[in-house]
């Protein structure tokens, strides 16, 4: 057994990480004198937690450091830094309060460590937990009653308010969802109606950004000797993983996250006009870049959704931040009501896991959701090989610096491109939940199987979200920093009209896809020739790692 931890009690011994920082600012928590031990994992980290348990026995809190979770996937090394710093920071942070804590740490799965600290302490007290691969992980626990589960405080809605709008059964639709919530809370409500007569501004949040309002630069945070150790911690022992460190650039710290609040608010009024722009200038724009620390409970979700409702912004900004915080918890419900899809009729196969990045590929023995069969590897172009597209390149060059991008590069670009080469969605999700610091499994699953690629068919969207260049070069600057013409010489019209076409028997009998499908057939057998050999040239082009360019004669042609 080769567990650290920062305790010395049976069977686990402190070790050399039991000398750092870390160790230095926390205490030595008297087992006997706490009467519940309750762990919250790693994105479960806010004493509201332990306030919802309403109780009077003495609670401390154990938190568990388990570098067999980060080696599961190429994490990106921002998304280490950025969850393992917080969950250290929350502990001492938790300490502060008077709550006991103890902190494990060690190469051990999370049960095998719990396993061990309730043969010491008797049940360990838990939150159910959002994530499916910790769910699954612990169940042996829970049924052999080492492990007693409560009610997860954090989220808004409760599964009788999807039930009672959008039903158990697929197709699951937001806006009926959307609308219950908004009946129920009260939010953006007067007199039983929605504030300015509809419940979405959506349709008027589509400008393109060309610089003017100003975007205030993303906030710098605080670096101290926490983050210090978690970097070189990171550095050592995930040096093999992909993406660039820096915890500056993400909250880690009480004192970072009451910055990163009001960043958030600051920007809230031109988030609503600009929620689909893009831009090389600016990569975030007006987006509040507040989803990793919901999603690591390090902002309760409703501490967010009630500071937006009091601010003055717009009320188109404010609707459309408030209308997102609903889409996180509608895709919560589908993640759990279906188990992770796993209880759909659906056109599924196997995959290779591990996103394509370096020692991680391995099939799991699971079909996974995939209604249109694509089954294309991604290329390398997603992680660090350039494609030549500069609207993919300058997307997977903001995924490396900083593990994020707005809704628009992942729906529009990222997972566009994907779907356009018949990548398998697995893989692309596997990607996303790997390079993405705010993806974890019920959030990114039914985002990129649901949304981003139609693997799920028509059980979420009513059709996929593909386009040609004309899109990206409507909503960002990308085109005028490209090698191609977006009209003249880009390939991404023609991989759009081979995708419908290659696809058009899935499409049969949707109505929302009525009018691509005619308009395919208006092309001549000519043109839909060269789509199919742009289709061929892009997808071989990129699966062997190559670059893209347009030739001297204004055409597409692949160069090594
Ligand atoms: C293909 C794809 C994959 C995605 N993967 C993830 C993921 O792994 N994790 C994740 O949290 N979000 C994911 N999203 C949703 C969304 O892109 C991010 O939540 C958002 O970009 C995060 O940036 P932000 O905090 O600035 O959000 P803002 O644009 O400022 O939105 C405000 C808040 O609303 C919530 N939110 C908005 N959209 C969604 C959504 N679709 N699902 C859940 N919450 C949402 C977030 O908490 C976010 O902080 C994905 C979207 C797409 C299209
Ligand atoms: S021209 Fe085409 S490839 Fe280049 S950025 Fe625009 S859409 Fe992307």
């Amino acid at each position: 057994m080769t567990a650290v931890n920062l305790l010395d009690f049976e069977g686990v011994h402190l070790g050399s990480e039991g000398k750092g920082a870390l160790a230095q600012l926390l205490q030595t928590p008297a087992i006997g004198a706490v009467s519940r031990w309750v762990w919250l994992a790693y994105d479960q980290l806010n004493l509201d937690f332990l306030s919802s348990l309403e109780t009077k026995e003495s609670l401390g809190v154990v938190l568990i450091e388990s570098s067999d979770k980060g080696q599961r996937r190429p994490y990106h090394q921002q998304k280490l830094g950025v969850l393992l710093s917080n969950q250290r920071h929350a502990a001492v942070e938790f300490q502060e309060t008077g709550v006991p804590v103890l902190y494990l740490i060690g190469d051990m799965t999370y049960a095998d460590v719990l396993r061990q600290f309730s043969a010491v302490v008797g049940t360990v007290h838990a939150f159910k937990h959002a994530e499916r691969e910790l769910r699954v992980e612990v169940e042996p626990l829970v049924r052999e009653g080492l492990l007693h589960l409560h009610h997860h405080p954090g989220w808004l809605t409760p599964r009788s308010w999807f039930e009672q709008s959008v039903g158990d059964q697929p197709p699951y639709r937001m806006d009926a969802f959307y609308r219950k919530v908004r009946q129920k809370t009260g939010w953006l409500m007067v007199d039983g109606k929605p504030l300015g007569g509809k419940y979405s501004f959506d349709a008027e949040n589509r400008l393109k950004w060309k610089g003017d309002p100003a975007c205030p630069e993303p906030p710098v945070f605080g670096h101290d000797v926490l983050d210090e150790e978690v970097e070189r911690l990171v550095k050592n022992r995930f040096a093999h993983h992909p993406g660039h460190l820096d915890l500056r650039n993400v909250p880690t710290s009480q004192d970072d996250l009451v910055k990163a609040m009001s960043f958030a608010l600051e920007v809230l009024p031109y988030f609503g006009p600009y929620e689909d722009a893009m831009s090389e200038q600016s990569r975030g724009l007006f987006h509040s870049r507040l989803a990793t620390m919901v999603n690591l409970h390090r902002l309760m979700p409703r501490q967010v959704v009630e500071a937006v409702l009091q601010s003055d912004a717009p009320h188109n900004s404010v609707e459309g931040f408030v209308r997102q915080m609903v889409w996180r918890e509608y895709v919560h419900h589908i993640h759990d009501v279906t188990d992770g899809f796993r209880t759909l009729d659906i056109p599924r196969s196997p995959s290779q896991r591990g996103a394509g990045w370096k020692g991680f590929g391995r099939e799991d023995g699971e079909h996974h959701p995939n209604h249109l069969q694509q089954t294309n590897p991604l290329p390398q172009a997603y992680w660090e090989a350039n494609s030549g597209l500069r609207c993919l390149d300058a997307s997977v060059e903001a995924v490396m610096d900083d593990g994020w991008t707005h809704h628009i590069p992942r729906l529009m670009v990222l997972s566009n491109i994907a779907n356009l080469l018949d990548v398998h969605p697995r893989e692309l999700t596997d990607w996303f939940h790997a390079a993405f610091i705010d993806a974890y499994d019920w959030v990114v699953e039914p985002n990129v199987l649901g949304m981003g690629t139609f693997a799920l068919g028509t059980a979420m969207m009513t059709k996929p979200y593909v386009a040609g260049s004309s899109y990206i070069h409507k909503m960002s600057d990308h085109c005028g920093n490209c090698q191609f013409h977006h009209k003249k010489t880009c390939p991404m019209t023609r991989l759009y009209w081979a995708y419908l076409k290659r696809h058009s028997a899935s499409f049969v009998g949707n109505h929302r896809m009525g009018i691509a499908m005619k308009n395919i057939e208006r092309r001549s057998d000519e043109q839909k020739a060269e789509d199919v050999a742009t289709f061929e040239m892009v997808r071989d082009t990129l699966l062997d790692g190559r670059e893209l360019r347009p030739s001297n004669e204004g055409d597409l042609r692949s160069w090594s």
